[in-house]
C-alpha cells in the first residue's frame, strides 16, 4: 500500500497549500513519479481520486509525469539516462548502459514531488 500512502501525503500537501492560498477550489494538480520511486503512476492517480472526495480537490485533474532514471556511473563517468525499459517494479536493478556496472549514482528519478497546482480563488 505504497501508493496509498504517497497519495495520502500528496493530497494533505495540496489541499494545505491550496488553503494557504485562499483557494476555493483545485483543478489541476501535477504530481512527477520517478520512474525508481517504486510508485505505479495510475495506482495513486486513482487513490488521489478516491481520497480528494468531499475536499476542495475533488475535481481536481490530476496530471501524472514520469521521470526518467538519470545515473552517474562511478565506473567510467557516464551521466545520462539510464536503460530502465525492463525495470522490476519491486527490485530494479539499474546499470550503466555504458560499461553495465551497477555502481552508480542516481542522479534523478527517484523522488515523487508536487511540481505544480492550479487553484480557483473567490474573486476569479
Ligand atoms: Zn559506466
Amino acid at each position: 500500500m505504497h501508493e496509498l500512502s504517497m497519495a495520502d501525503g500528496i493530497l494533505k500537501a495540496v489541499i494545505s497549500n491550496a488553503e494557504q492560498n485562499d483557494a476555493t477550489e483545485v483543478t489541476e494538480v501535477t504530481i512527477e513519479i520517478g520512474k525508481l520511486a517504486l510508485l505505479n503512476p495510475e495506482q495513486v492517480k486513482f487513490m488521489l481520486g478516491v481520497l480528494s472526495e468531499d475536499t476542495i480537490a475533488k475535481d481536481a485533474n490530476f496530471v501524472m509525469v514520469e521521470i526518467p532514471i538519470e545515473i552517474k556511473c562511478k565506473e567510467c563517468g557516464y551521466i545520462g539516462l539510464a536503460d530502465s525499459d525492463d525495470l522490476d517494479h519491486y527490485a530494479p536493478m539499474v546499470e550503466c548502459p555504458k560499461c553495465e556496472n551497477k555502481i552508480i549514482e542516481v542522479t534523478n528519478g527517484k523522488d515523487c514531488i508536487v511540481k505544480n497546482i492550479v487553484i480557483e480563488k473567490p474573486d476569479d
